[in-house]
């Protein structure tokens, strides 16, 4: 078939010789670790979302189209360009973009400048200033909370996603018979949509589940799930988005290396780090979240009430 011509045709001949598979190389490393965007095990570049984001990385003002993002043909590559140039135009013709509500806010007043979550925000939205000191660029900012979670000194505050706003729903879930409730905090995008498709997919499964929504999985601090704990939380539940699709590039994995750790600080504190869960799914997935919630009651000795 000529993509070009958009015409199937014949090629007498004598040997056919198939190209090799594309992959990708090792300068989709570099250029990674340079513009904090993410790349898939095959080395190819990966886009925010497959269908709401096909030609944007998840960081703000870069494109991407073509064979860095998989195998194309010519054409899909030249269209792709064409769409990843005009998705590039919007801003620059506009003069200017439209920076998240939910953005992090540093308190310079407790910052001790350790530089944790200059280093670690996916973004690169915290910058040094000057004297040294940390600063959120808010137009780069997401609002993950992953700098939020990780800040030794609690001083970064993610608006309408405070430290306070999560605890006080924690400690509202838990007024009622709190050995039977499982505190479950799921992420805006995968999770939450899994639970939703649970939902209209009619899946039974126990209620002893309380929803608690934060933007990433990232955003669940230890603080946190240790507060669920204290006020008697039968079971804590971590639930993001399936590896390697973190809407924040590396949210999952940061809440991962985040919940090994609680577990130990769990089990130093005479809690029992067995009642600590998390899970991982896609928008899709409401039988992998019903199924853990019937797997996390029956392990935890729970009736399946919860109300
Ligand atoms: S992680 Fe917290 S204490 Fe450390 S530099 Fe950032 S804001 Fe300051
Ligand atoms: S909330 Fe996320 S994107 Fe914003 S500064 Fe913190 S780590 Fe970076």
């Amino acid at each position: 078939h000529d993509v070009l011509l958009d015409r199937d045709f014949e090629l007498p001949c004598d040997l056919l010789v198939l190209t090799s598979g594309y992959t990708g190389d090792e300068t989709v490393n570099e250029l990674k670790g340079q513009l904090k965007v993410s790349s898939d095990s095959e080395g190819f570049f990966q886009e925010r979302h497959i269908k709401l984001g096909p030609l944007d990385f998840p960081t703000s003002g870069i494109s991407l189209c073509g064979c860095a993002r998989s195998p194309k043909t010519l054409k899909e590559s030249c269209e792709e360009a064409v769409g990843a140039a005009m998705r590039a135009s919007i801003p620059m013709k506009n003069g200017f973009i439209e920076a998240e509500g939910i953005v992090a806010e540093i308190d310079r007043s407790l910052c001790n400048d350790c530089g944790l979550c200059w280093k670690r925000c996916p973004y690169n939205a915290i910058e040094l200033d000057e004297e040294k000191h940390p600063r959120v660029i808010k137009a780069l900012c997401k609002g993950c909370g992953l700098c939020a979670a990780d800040c030794p000194k609690e001083c970064i505050t993610i608006v309408h996603y405070s430290d306070d706003q999560i605890l006080a729903q924690i400690k509202a879930a838990l007024e009622d018979s709190p050995e039977e409730k499982i505190i479950a905090f799921v992420c805006h995008w995968c999770a939450l949509g899994g639970v939703d498709m649970a939902g209209v997919s009619r899946l039974q499964y126990p209620t002893n589940a309380r929803l608690i929504r934060v933007m990433c999985s990232a955003r669940v601090s230890i603080k946190m799930i240790r507060h669920a704990f204290e006020l008697g939380a039968a079971g804590v539940l971590v639930a993001g988005c399936e590896f390697p699709t973190c809407h924040y590039i590396s949210g999952n994995y940061a809440a991962e290396t985040r919940i090994k750790r609680a577990k130990r600080i769990l089990a130093k504190n005479g809690f029992e780090p067995d009642r600590l869960w998390n899970v991982w799914c896609s928008a899709a997935d409401g039988p992998k979240f019903a199924s853990t919630m019937r797997d996390m009651v029956r392990e935890l000795g729970l009736g399946e009430g919860g109300n």
